[in-house]
């Protein structure tokens, strides 16, 4: 994490030499998903890759807006309220969704970023509504089978409610789950997520601990890469998706909210580091307006927002 207050850009080419995760995949190509009538499913490309945005759950957060972001001002709210005005409820209450992110990649092989919410029973279902995810996958034409990454941003209940089932099967039978191993070394040995999350994929071998920016499939100009984006948690991860000069981030909770992506200093008050987090969220907004990337948030009522909020 400390390489992200030296360098320049937050991504930049992967380096020379990276060793792939995974070598590319020759399926047979599947259809694509469109939008589903509720928008719970939107689909968009990006260069050869179609990224599915999946949304599991949404709720209303269990406390108010300004309890959670205390450092933002009217102006900021009212800025935010224009980039994604669905976040505001009744009062104070903060909408939000709960989305994931299936990338389809050339030859039909998927990578999910992030898992939902999860069933009832989920730890995530203790305090939002629990998720839908497989039947967003059955209405997207993706069958878990051809799941074969699942890229983990962080380890917080939100995230990865599908990951297994409630009694300790992993749900995607062929998948190797990538977090940053700073991420599964932060969890305290009493963590209910190790019990829950870590010690199932850990005992059918599908847990992939990694470090740093790492190439996950593709090949030059066409790749997706999983890069370190600390600060909401210490090992929290983002994943780009780079398609022949198009350009999109899965952000993970880099930022939770509109009012961090109109004023990115502004603190939530979840973040494990919120300097680091600010650093971060800086870095990473300036480089997708600099690559006009586009961003995918997990959280935002929006899929894919754009990056060039002034
Ligand atoms: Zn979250």
């Amino acid at each position: 994490m400390t390489g992200v207050h030296r360098r320049t850009f937050l991504w930049g080419a992967v380096a020379a030499g990276a060793g792939a995760l995974l070598p590319s995949a020759a399926v047979p190509a599947a259809a694509h998903a469109g939008a589903s009538p509720g928008g719970a499913i939107t689909s968009k490309s990006v260069g050869a890759f179609d990224v599915v945005a999946l949304r599991d759950s949404a709720d209303t957060f269990p406390a108010t807006r300004t309890e959670m972001f205390p450092d933002a001002t009217e102006a900021d709210w009212q800025r935010a309220r224009r980039a994604d005005p669905g976040a505001f409820g009744p009062d104070l209450a903060w909408k939000l969704d709960f989305r994931c992110y299936a990338v389809r990649r050339p030859g039909g092989r998927i990578a999910l970023v992030d898992a939902g919410v999860g069933p009832a029973g989920s730890p995530g279902s203790a305090w939002a509504a629990p998720g839908v995810l497989p039947e967003l996958l059955a209405a997207a034409r993706i069958d878990v089978a051809d799941v074969d990454l699942v890229v983990l941003t962080h380890v917080h209940e939100d995230h990865m409610g599908w990951s297994v089932s409630t009694d300790g099967v992993p749900t995607f039978p062929n998948a190797r789950y990538v977090v940053q191993r700073t991420e599964v070394a932060r969890l305290a040995a009493t963590s209910p997520m190790r019990d829950y999350l870590i010690v199932p994929l850990q005992r059918t071998g599908q847990l992939r601990e990694i470090d740093g920016e790492v190439r996950l499939a593709g090949a030059r100009g066409s790749r997706l890469t999983a890069i370190p984006t600390p600060g909401h948690t210490v090992g929290h991860q983002s994943v780009l998706v780079d398609g022949h000069g198009r350009r999109m981030v899965i952000t993970g909770d880099v930022l939770v909210h509109a009012v961090q992506l109109v004023a990115p200093d502004v603190g939530y008050a979840l973040e494990a580091d919120q300097a680091v987090a600010a650093e971060t969220r800086r870095a990473l907004l300036a480089d997708a307006r600099r690559r006009r990337a586009t961003l995918a948030t997990a959280h935002l009522t929006s899929p894919f927002v754009n990056a060039r909020y002034p």
